[in-house]
């Protein structure tokens, strides 16, 4: 399975033999590009697929034969608005996976806290959410 780790061990190593091919053969230094350009193709489907568990191993589905939905929501939380869904969610006795950004949290933890107690999943969705957010790898995406 091809993984980013693999990724820039098959980018190094390309790039190594491009280096030997260049000075050995006198080749253009415009051969560096290749492999270059073979990283980026396999970050940037790596990165918008997530079964491809190219970063970390996910799970997208689920063998059953109940009929269940996984309710998630992300970047929150946004203050009226997740208190609004929460309402909902607790109207209909549903629980449901929040995704939480750390500077939206901005040290109030009141929110998170009502929550947790209501019995939803918290989970870590960075701390800033930057641009580039699907093209890190988990230990930078804890950071940023
Ligand atoms: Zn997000």
């Amino acid at each position: 399975m091809l993984t980013h780790r693999t990724n820039i061990f098959l980018l190094s190593s390309l790039l190594l033999i491009s280096a030997f091919l260049i000075r050995a053969y006198n080749l253009s230094f415009g051969i560096l590009f290749l492999p270059l350009l073979i990283f980026l193709i396999i970050e940037i489907i790596g990165a918008s697929r997530l079964s491809a568990n190219f970063h970390f191993k996910s799970i997208c589905s689920f063998q059953t034969t109940e009929k269940v939905v996984s309710i998630t929501f992300d970047d929150g939380p946004h203050g009226g608005a997740t208190e609004k869904v929460l309402s909902v969610l607790k109207e209909f006795n549903v629980t449901s996976t929040f995704f939480c950004i750390g500077n939206k949290i901005n040290g109030d933890i009141s929110l998170v806290k009502k929550m947790s107690d209501a019995g939803h999943i918290i989970a870590n969705h960075s701390y800033t959410h930057g641009n580039l957010f699907n093209l890190q790898p988990t230990s930078l995406s804890l950071l940023f």
